[in-house]
């Protein structure tokens, strides 16, 4: 199984927290430019197409893209036949036109930048939208028969109450929808936040407080029917997402847009992250792997999942026994951070909370 992720990198404003690639377009011709690249990468990939089984339209704000931006993007991948196929969304510039295209192409799949419900603290983020648009965004997608919604949420806002979290969580459990993504707040290099915070102007939450929602984020999503299965991800009736499970488990991958990376075989590629280089030729470097670098990633990645990793499916691929490699491991379990369980190391319940602390000893 392979995955397809096609990133847009534009926003009509940049929220304060944000370091991924993206940048606020200079009028519409730029976008239009940026699509006909696009378009020509993609099909650089043809030969790949009928493997491809899901596709991630990511960014930036893809749903910013007018429909026939939109039309000339769906129309190079009419080829591809994914079992997934998803569109990143910022409820506000969501149309329901754009929405009846996502149908009439089989998008089957919408993640929803939503990350509170608190109007305040939206603003705190320079976040654009209202509930009411995310209230609307939802119902008409179910209306149109999308079947599988997804909402992002970020918790530890500074200035965020564990009761402004727990109604965040309520709006969630109304919306009834099949996903959810709920991430802390990190504080990131080259961010409006990271500017403030030099200026003392920022104050990141303690950990304790942090650790507090984290788990109130756990209880009450488990309340509501969801299955918590990577770190930040809870899903009702299996609805996983098939795509970022690609990136957990190191399945193949490839990356098409301005910045975006891939993995395909054992190599990653890595796109040009600025915009001119990226129009003349999109690939900025193809990196092979090593075997001690993708078991690395294996059991990184491997481990946010909340069902962890087969050992010894990883002792085979990989011809290494995995307390002898890593022998301070054995430290962490004593600590209660990690477990072997049915022949899977997986973390804890206090190490999915101090996941970094076990990732450090495979790096
Ligand atoms: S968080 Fe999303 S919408 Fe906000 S600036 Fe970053 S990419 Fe754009």
């Amino acid at each position: 199984m392979k995955g397809l992720y096609i990133h847009i990198p534009f926003c009509e404003s940049i929220c304060h927290y944000c370091d991924f690639v993206k940048r606020v377009p200079r009028n519409q011709e730029m976008i239009d430019t940026y699509i006909g690249a696009l378009i020509n990468e993609i099909s650089s990939y043809r030969d790949h197409f009928s493997t491809i089984e899901t596709i991630y339209i990511g960014g930036g704000t893809p749903s910013m893209l007018s429909v026939d931006q939109f039309k000339r993007l769906f129309d190079s991948l009419i080829d591809i036949k994914p079992l997934e196929y998803t569109v990143e969304v910022n409820p506000e510039s969501y149309t329901d036109e754009k929405g009846e295209l996502f149908k009439k192409y089989g998008i089957n799949r919408i993640s929803l930048g939503v990350q509170t419900f608190n109007p305040t603290l939206l603003n705190y983020l320079n976040r654009k939208h209202t509930n009411e648009h995310v209230i609307h965004v939802v119902n008409h997608l179910k209306s149109i028969g999308i079947p599988y919604i997804s909402v992002d949420l970020i918790y530890s806002i500074p200035g965020q109450t564990l009761n402004d979290l727990r109604i965040d969580l309520e709006y969630i459990k109304k919306l009834d929808i099949t996903h959810v993504s709920c991430y802390s707040l990190i504080l990131e290099e080259k961010t409006y936040f990271y500017h403030q915070y030099l200026r003392g102007k920022f104050e990141t939450m303690d950990e304790d407080t942090e650790a507090t929602m984290y788990q109130i984020v756990m209880d009450e999503l488990k309340n509501q029917g969801f299955e918590h299965y990577e770190i930040s991800n809870y899903a009702k009736n299996q609805h996983y997402s098939k795509h970022n499970l690609l990136y957990w488990t190191l399945g193949e991958y490839i990356g098409v847009g301005l910045g975006a990376h891939g993995l395909v075989g054992n190599k990653r590629t890595y796109n040009h992250k600025a915009l001119p280089k990226y129009l003349v030729s999109p690939l900025d470097r193809a990196e092979i792997q090593s075997p001690e670098s993708l078991l690395q990633d294996e059991l990184i990645f491997g481990l946010r999942k909340i069902e962890g990793v087969s050992i010894s499916e990883l002792e085979e691929k990989y011809s290494f026994k995995l307390l002898e490699k890593y022998p301070s491991l054995k430290e962490k379990m004593e600590i209660g951070l990690v477990k072997i369980d049915e022949g899977r190391l997986k973390l804890t319940d206090k190490g999915i909370f101090l996941g970094n602390q076990v990732f450090m000893v495979f790096i």
